[in-house]
This record gives structure tokens, sequence and C-alpha cells, in this order.
């Protein structure tokens, strides 16, 4: 296996609060990797230190073979960074800021022609190159930051919370934009988000929570170990329907007119329906969700 990025007992605080307490982790080349937790898990003092832009405590952490505090330069030339904040000139259009970028690498001619090609292609805005960035829509302004990003054709994408503010069109459109990047080019992405449902198209799950892993598995993993499936029922005859689950020891709750029993596997619904069927007039079977996932790991919403 390739592993792009490495960490090792990576640790960082400030004053007493312990912000990262020992992470192990590593990123597969070529992968989404969705790294997720409540706030204050220590997301963006790991993305801090991984970009060189904070200097950890202790650790070690490889980023495409270049290790940190030791060859800083080789891992800023190797990742592209999407921060929450717009970082780009208003005033310049998204070509003029994408050429500023490409200037910090000694970019000039056609390599530069070429690579701000290449980048516009890659995040989808060559139609509004020549406009001023200030005068862009969300998911345009989102989609620039992403193309400055790409000028110095990075091995990892960093994106913090790439979608946050964007109406739920743009929000999906602008995700299947980094989608596509990633699967057309091979490109690493390491990305936050508060989206469950984006985390649950990611490769790979890291969720943290008080500086320390709390869980890490595909998202099919992470649903099978946190999120049950529910069985729903819509009782003909409340009731009896109950005393019967009660007589049986199955535990259940009620919501929204339903009769909800928790179950470890979708096929145990047969066995429960064969059951209830002479008291119930209806039934759902719900698979459980990232969202479910987040809060079995975590004991919180993510948006808390
Ligand atoms: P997240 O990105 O998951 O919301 P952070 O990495 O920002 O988490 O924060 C982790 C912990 O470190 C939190 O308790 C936060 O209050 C604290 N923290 C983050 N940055 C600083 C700082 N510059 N000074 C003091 N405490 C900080």
């Amino acid at each position: 296996m390739d592993k792009i990025i490495e960490v090792t007992g990576l640790k960082k605080a400030y004053g007493s609060v312990q912000a990262v307490r020992g992470l192990d982790f590593y990123v597969e080349r070529g992968k989404l990797f969705a790294f997720l937790g409540p706030n204050g898990a220590g997301k963006s003092t790991t993305i801090d230190i991984l970009c060189t832009i904070l200097k950890p405590d202790g650790g070690e952490v490889l980023v495409d073979g270049h290790r940190l505090g030791h060859e800083d330069a080789g891992i800023r030339s190797a990742i592209g960074v999407v921060f929450q904040d717009h970082l780009l000139d208003p005033l310049l259009s998204v070509e003029e800021n994408i050429r500023t970028r490409a200037g910090l690498y000694h970019m000039a001619g056609k390599q530069l022609n070429d690579a701000v090609k290449h980048a516009a292609a890659a995040a989808d805005v060559t139609e509004f190159m020549r406009r001023p960035y200030g005068k862009l829509s969300g998911g345009q302004k989102r989609r620039a930051d992403i193309a400055r990003a790409l000028i110095n054709t990075p091995q990892v994408l960093f994106l913090d919370e790439p979608t946050t503010g964007l109406d739920p069109q743009t929000r999906k459109s602008v995700w299947e934009s980094i989608r596509t990047l990633q699967q057309t080019t091979g490109l690493t992405v390491f990305l936050t988000t508060h989206y469950m449902e984006e985390a649950a198209e990611a490769d790979y799950v890291i969720v943290i929570d008080h500086g320390d892993i709390a869980a890490r598995g595909t998202p099919t993993e992470l649903k099978a170990s946190y999120a049950s499936d529910q069985l729903r029922l819509a009782a003909s005859n409340d009731h009896a329907l109950r005393a019967l689950l009660e007589d049986r020891g199955l535990a259940y709750t009620c919501a929204a007119g339903s009769v909800v029993v928790k179950i470890s596997d979708t096929m145990d619904a047969l066995e429960i329906l064969a059951l209830v069927k002479g008291h119930i007039k209806g039934f759902e079977v719900l698979s459980g969700t990232m969202d479910d996932a987040f809060i079995g790991i975590t004991g919180r919403e993510i948006r808390e």
C-alpha cells in the first residue's frame, strides 16, 4: 500500500489545552480521506501541522516522503490547500489570482500558461477566468480557490470544509467537481466536512474527538459498527403490538406515530415482521446513516 501521509504520535498543546494527544494514522495515495470531528476536536490543529503552518510538540509526519521539520519546503511543494476563508484578491480576476500564485513557484512562459490552463480546467473555472474574484458567486469562489491550490500540481489537496456556507444545489455541484477531480486525476484529497452525506462518499474516514482518534474505517464499516438499522412499524393495534414486543423482550421507542425497533442486521426485520404482522398496517426498514454513526461515535451531532 502506498501511504502518502503518515502520522505517528502527533501531539500539540496550547498552554494547558491538549489539542492533539498522540495521533497515529495514515492516508493512502489517490484516496478521498475524510477527517471528521466535533468542534474543538483538533482537526484544524492537525491540518495546520500537516501543512507546515504550525509546529507540533511531538511526533513524526511524512508527506509524500518529506519529513516534517526537516523537509518542509518539499511538503509545501507536494500539497495544495484550501482553507475556509477566501484568500484571493477580490479586485484581481480569477486568472490573475492564479498567475500570482504561480509566481510563488517560479513558473514562467509555456510552463506557466499550461499550468494555469490545466488548473482552470480541473477546477471548472475556465468560463469565468476574466471576472474579478470579488464578483463571483459563492460556488464560483470555491472553485477558484481550488484552481489556485492546484497550480503547483499537488499530490495532496487539503480542503477544510470546502462546501460550508454554500446553498444545497451549489454545494452538490462543488462536491461533484471535487469527486471528479479526485477520481480522474488520482489526486489524494484530505477533507474535513460537516456534511455526513459527503463523508459517506469518502474512501476512508477518521473521526477524532478530544484530540484523539475515536473511530476509523470505511463509511460502510463505521455505519455497521456505530449506526444501527431501524424497523419502523405502523400499528393497526398499538396496544397489542407493544404488548407483543414487550412479551418477547424486544426494546422499542415511539417516534412520529411509529413504533421503532433497533435491529443489528436488516435481515432481522423478517423475524420480527412475522411475529407482529397481525398488529401492523405497514412497515419500513431504515439503514443507519453516517449521521447516526457520528452520533454513535462521539455522542454528539457534528454541528453542535
Ligand atoms: P477543530 O478544528 O476540530 O474545531 P481545533 O484544532 O481548532 O479543533 O482546536 C482544538 C482545541 O485547541 C480546542 O480546545 C481549541 O479551543 C484549542 N485551540 C485551538 N487553537 C488554539 C490557539 N491558537 N490557542 C489556544 N487554544 C487553541
